[in-house]
């Protein structure tokens, strides 16, 4: 399967905070087709634990998150609309005129879209319109009542998760799709496990995706207290500025070092480490400063510290139906984690940890 199939296949789950059933079903089956044997924890988070024969081995974890931002039903209007909470942060500006999947409590499918304000109704408006809020954005599976809404089986909390084709850029180097944050997390750790299938390591590593990272890094709290890491990397994807005229994450320049962010800061013994690593390797990698957050600033704060980054690429427009991110940066990504995994020995965490 070609890098883009690839892709396509895994950003076009569809799978928000709390509803992560088909993204995980799909990682438990990849898991297992590779011959691992998949945990769980008690929120739903899913990994791999592949033991080192070596005494005393430290554990290592590499976790993706596996959900997307997506919406909750908060009321079923007379007319037969929708309205709803966000799960996750969304701009306000991107969810009008979308299309998304309903799933009701049996498993069904309904097609929905965000009401767009036709320019019609615009016309004689005094000023310009002030600024949607998400609350009042009108969610319409074309329904003609409540009651037709409810006969469909659709009820208040039922999830409605964003609807995009992923496709090939022009050139051929980037692709468009939903949702690159945080697939590219879930690829990354599955083409680990299948890089990793028949290699003994010092280390022994626990390799997976967690739930909830969109709605405050609710499931890295859970997975890293049951598998207990020393050292924790996140696979995760981050906002590309470069079509703002800022240089923190310009696409096609390689896996980001994510030196700061609100709720992490990488420390001096993890920076000598990647440095050293991407140098070594020839990985090329870019500086990042962010002002969002990932797994590892809930990570690093469990079992008495433990040692966190991130192992990032950048995509342009996350959190919407339309992203562009780069095939290359997914490569050097991937070169990364893998040149860190097998690097890792008990002397090299200690490096970490003593800085
Ligand atoms: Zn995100």
């Amino acid at each position: 399967m070609t890098l883009f199939n690839k892709i396509k296949e895994i950003t076009e789950i569809q799978a928000t905070s709390g509803y992560e059933a088909p993204m995980r079903d799909y990682l438990r089956a990849r898991m297992m087709e590779l011959g691992y044997t998949p945990e769980t924890d008690g929120l739903g988070g899913i990994f791999v634990t592949k033991e080192s024969k070596t005494e005393n081995a430290p554990r290592v974890m590499v976790a993706a998150h596996m959900d997307e931002v997506g919406f909750m039903v908060s009321s079923i209007k007379a007319d037969g609309t929708l309205r709803v909470v966000t799960l996750g942060g969304w701009n306000p500006l991107v969810v009008s005129a979308q299309r998304f999947t309903l799933f009701t409590r049996e498993g069904k499918k309904i097609p929905v879209v965000t009401g767009g304000l036709p320019p019609h109704l615009l016309r004689g408006a005094a000023g310009a319109p002030a600024m949607p809020q998400v609350e009042d954005i009108i969610f319409d599976g074309g329904f003609m009542s409540k009651e037709e809404v409810l006969e469909f089986g659709i009820r208040q909390g039922d999830v409605i998760v964003p609807e995009s084709e992923a496709i090939l850029t022009a050139n051929g180097k980037n692709v468009i799709s939903k949702a690159w944050d945080n697939r590219y997390g879930c690829l990354m750790v599955l083409e680990l496990l299948d890089y990793l299938k028949d290699k003994e390591l010092p280390v022994t590593l626990i390799i997976g995706a967690n739930v909830q990272e969109e709605v405050g890094l609710r499931g890295a709290h859970v997975s890293t207290t049951q598998f207990k890491p020393e050292v924790f990397f996140a696979v995760d994807c981050s906002p590309a500025t470069d079509t703002f005229g800022n240089d923190n994450g310009r696409l096609g320049e390689g896996s980001l070092l994510r030196y700061y962010d609100p709720g992490h800061i990488m420390l001096p013994g993890m920076k000598d480490f990647l440095l050293n690593t991407a140098e070594v390797n020839g990985i090329k990698t870019q500086a990042y400063i962010s002002k969002g957050g990932t797994d590892a600033g809930a990570a690093h704060l469990q079992n008495e510290g433990v040692p966190s980054t991130t192992i990032g690429v950048c995509a342009r427009y996350i959190h919407s139906h339309q992203t562009i991110f780069n095939m290359d940066d997914f490569t050097e990504a991937q070169n990364f984690i893998r040149a860190i995994v097998t690097t890792l020995n008990q002397e090299k965490i200690a490096a970490i940890k003593n800085y």
